[in-house]
């Protein structure tokens, strides 16, 4: 796992170079939406396949972008751009065919690993110089294994890596530096709880979320908003106690396993807990979606009573 971390590490540092020098965004088409991606996506990605291509060869992987997408919607301008910057980030030249390729490695493919990448989740978050993270998770047999997060926006701009190992969750600095265990929070009391949700009102009810906290004796809960999968990662270190995910009304949304794989494990492997709306687990093994509607995450206290509750306003 040593050289994916560092790849991680390298796609962190290429995003915040783009945000640096280079925010702009394209839109694309995903599921008959469109959403933002900008040129760091394509870099992130490139930087995790490689590592992966290099590492694990006959793996699969399953992420968000593609060579074919890159070739399409990307200038041959920024495309120079992202070679470059690849370039000063790995320490080597980077042809356009090195690039595409690493983009598709392990696509099209089944094998018994498959790791799934999400090269920055929260890109809108990205854009508005907020929190985005790096992800990548790892399935055996379609059963969640291990998850990286790279987020550089943890603890007031720092930025921390957090990771799965030997069946724990561990924090280390972003920079670089060994990790330490960390665990879901042991708070019980209502009063004490922090609740984590969605920045962008589009992506979650923030109404219901917050009639399902009251339902389950949680409406006092301090309520922080940020993008990505930071989300999981606070709950995972204690930062945060329940993150909740409810779908507006009416929303016909699927979720990509992208973007819960690696958030979900973090979760499971401090020692929290990571249902559906009704209380079952996350389906890992159907491919690139989820059958489940949302997410009840939480450091394990009151899991049963918040499940509850959303059943509750579900039915509202
Ligand atoms: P978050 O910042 O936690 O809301 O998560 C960002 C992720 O939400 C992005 O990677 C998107 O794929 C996903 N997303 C985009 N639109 C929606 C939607 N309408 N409902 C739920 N999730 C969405
Ligand atoms: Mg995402």
């Amino acid at each position: 796992m040593q050289t994916i971390l560092a790849a991680a590490r390298q796609a962190a540092q290429l995003c915040q170079l783009v945000q640096e020098r280079y925010l702009v965004a394209t839109t694309k088409s995903a599921g008959g939406r469109s959403e933002p991606v900008t040129i760091a996506d394509y870099g992130s990605q490139a930087i995790l396949c490689r590592a992966l291509q290099a590492q694990y060869p006959d793996d699969a992987v399953i992420a968000e972008e593609s060579g074919a997408q890159f070739m399409q919607l990307v200038s041959a301008e920024q495309r120079g751009t992202v070679r470059r910057l690849l370039a000063q980030v790995l320490g080597q030249p980077v042809s356009e065919g090195e690039l595409t390729g690493w983009l598709d490695f392990g696509a099209e493919r089944s094998a018994a690993r498959t790791w799934v990448i999400d090269p920055i989740d929260g890109t809108k978050g990205f854009l508005a110089r907020r929190h985005y993270v790096i992800a990548c998770g790892l399935l055996r047999e379609g059963r969640l294994a291990a998850g990286i997060i790279a987020a550089p926006g943890y603890g007031g701009g720092a930025g921390a890596l957090f990771y799965t190992a030997a069946g724990a969750a561990w924090r280390a600095p972003l920079a670089g530096g060994a990790g330490s265990q960390v665990r879901v929070s042991q708070r019980a009391d209502a009063a004490d709880f922090v609740a984590a949700q969605s920045y962008e009102r589009a992506h979650a009810s923030k109404s219901r979320m917050a009639r399902a906290r009251d339902y389950a004796g949680l409406g006092a809960a301090q309520v922080v908003e940020l993008d990505s999968m930071e989300k999981y990662a606070l709950v995972a270190c204690g930062d945060a106690d329940v993150y909740l995910r409810l779908p507006r009304r009416g929303s016909g949304y699927t979720h990509k396993i992208w973007d819960h794989a690696a958030g979900a494990a973090l979760v499971m492997a401090a020692g929290g807990m990571v249902t559906d709306l009704d209380g079952s687990p996350l389906d890992f093994s159907r491919g690139d979606t989820l059958p489940n509607a949302g997410m009840v995450v939480s450091n394990g206290r009151h899991h049963a009573r918040l499940v509850d509750a959303v059943q509750r306003v579900l039915a509202e």
